[in-house]
């Protein structure tokens, strides 16, 4: 097909209608949300990109899928699906049915990670969750990705790669004994859903061979990464994006996925992975946290959904669209002169507030400001990723003050077309040309943890 022909690789066979807001209502609604776009209806939202977890429209092929659901305790035909769907795209022997991704990481780390003083967990960059379960089991998340990834504007192909160099000064000055496992997210969603190339992969995974420390993938975006890998990484324009993922996780002792994302299903996810011995010991935990080994934390159906989704997500057609989606709002901003941070990742766009709206400091909270801003121009919701979500300083008490201050617009799977991406572009375009008139806030509630989710704002005179 000619470039130009290529429009979403899917037609629609279900519709959910949309509800238009007045601007009078968004701004009623946004007093009594506190200014905190977590605490509005989502049917006040018009354009809802405040996560890509979770929100994947599913196919006619896995709705279908829900109705063989084998809801036996034991043995239901729909794990033995998800067996082989996982052996097929990641080539992992085992798998371990997990509620979500979250979960798989709770049990990898209550079995790696032995109670003892000094373990470090290394990763190109740790998401929140991981970062607080390894925290959580008494070790130190360490971020090893190459110092490029924190400069918003350098362009690089494989921005979420793990600086090599670092991972094996690191393991050589603490020693073998006080690593437990090394970990690569991809894409690296700290890092913006960055892709890790296939070379670093693999160096990363020879070094773990070197120094016998056990290597995991945190995978929830492993078909954006393989797709990046095949359209950027000399050697791989000739690869299947199956091929890719396949020789991804050849490199790896075993996987943690959360199948809201790249298994294109809503609720989900599973631990992977090849050492037997190592299976018995994490389905101990398993039983413990989440249930029987062929179930875990999931209903028959939402297995099945799973292993559906896992093949579907690798079609090269419906990737094309993924990406070509993402990257179409981003070029769209930085045509109008938006500032956004760049390159543009795999999953989301993220507005620069800092540069957006540079009248206002950073205590008045620049990103919820701007998300606030979108919200009330065109009844479309991001999430800040700014001073907020940063909270404050255990010791001095003090904002912690992020390096950037973004918005970021993630794009659910197969949910929006480009026509809604347009309207996006609009609203933003908008808000950025009464830019100066966007007002700061201030808290008038601030929970004590994980403030983001439940606090209160006011705007500023
Ligand atoms: C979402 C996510 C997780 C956690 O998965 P949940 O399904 O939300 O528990 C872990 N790692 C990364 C990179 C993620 O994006």
């Amino acid at each position: 097909m000619k470039q130009e022909y290529l429009a979403e690789p899917f037609r629609i066979k279900m519709v959910e209608p949309l509800v238009l807001t007045t601007r009078e209502e968004r701004e009623r609604l946004l007093q009594e949300a506190g200014y905190n776009l977590f605490l509005l209806p989502s049917e006040a939202v018009y354009i809802d990109l405040l996560t890509d977890s979770g929100t994947a429209a599913m196919s006619d092929n896995q709705w279908a899928g829900m109705m063989l659901g084998d809801e036996a305790y034991a043995g239901s035909r729909n794990f033995h699906h998800l067996q082989s769907a996982v052996k097929e795209v990641m080539g992992f022997e085992y798998v371990l049915p997990t509620h979500q991704g979250r979960a798989a990481e709770n049990i990898l780390f209550t079995t790696l990670v032995q109670n003892q003083k000094e373990q470090y967990i290394l990763n190109n960059m740790h998401f929140d969750t991981t970062k607080a379960h390894v925290q959580h089991k008494g070790a130190k998340p360490v971020d090893l990705v190459r110092d490029i990834a924190f400069d918003p504007v350098a362009r690089d192909p494989f921005k979420g790669n793990m600086d090599t160099e670092k991972l094996e000064g690191f393991i050589q000055e603490k020693g073998v004994e006080k690593i437990p496992l090394v970990m690569l997210t991809i894409t690296c969603n700290s890092g913006g859903g960055q892709p890790v190339s296939l070379a670093n992969i693999k160096a990363v995974s020879a070094i773990c061979k070197k120094y016998g420390i056990p290597f995991f993938i945190d995978a929830c975006r492993f078909a954006e990464n393989a797709y990046f890998i095949q359209q950027r990484e000399e050697g791989y324009a000739g690869k299947s994006v199956s091929e890719i993922a396949k020789e991804i996780f050849s490199y790896a002792d075993g996987c943690t996925m959360s199948a809201k994302k790249d298994g294109l299903a809503n609720i989900g996810g599973f631990l992977a992975l090849n050492d037997e011995e190592l299976y018995r010991q994490v389905q101990v935990w398993g039983v413990l946290f989440e249930g029987f080994p062929t179930y875990g934390g999931m209903a028959g159906r939402d297995m099945e959904v799973v292993a559906r989704g896992l093949r579907e997500v690798c079609r090269e057609d419906y990737l094309r669209y993924r990406i070509g989606q993402v990257q179409y709002l981003g070029a769209k901003l930085l045509e109008a002169g938006i500032p956004i941070i760049e390159p543009v990742g795999g999953h989301a766009v993220y507005l620069d507030a800092k540069r957006f709206l540079p009248h206002l400091p950073q205590d008045q909270f620049p990103g919820q400001a701007l998300a606030v801003a979108l919200y009330l121009e065109g009844g479309i919701r991001g999430v800040e990723i700014g001073t907020v979500l940063a909270g404050r300083d255990p010791e001095t008490g003090e904002h912690d003050y992020p390096n950037l201050e973004m918005v970021r617009l993630a794009i659910p799977r197969r949910v929006y077309t480009h026509r809604h991406m347009d309207a996006v572009v609009a609203a933003v375009k908008n808000v950025y040309q009464k830019r100066e008139q966007v007002k700061g806030l201030r808290f008038t509630y601030e929970p004590p943890v994980l403030r983001h989710f439940t606090a209160r704002f006011e705007p500023l005179g």
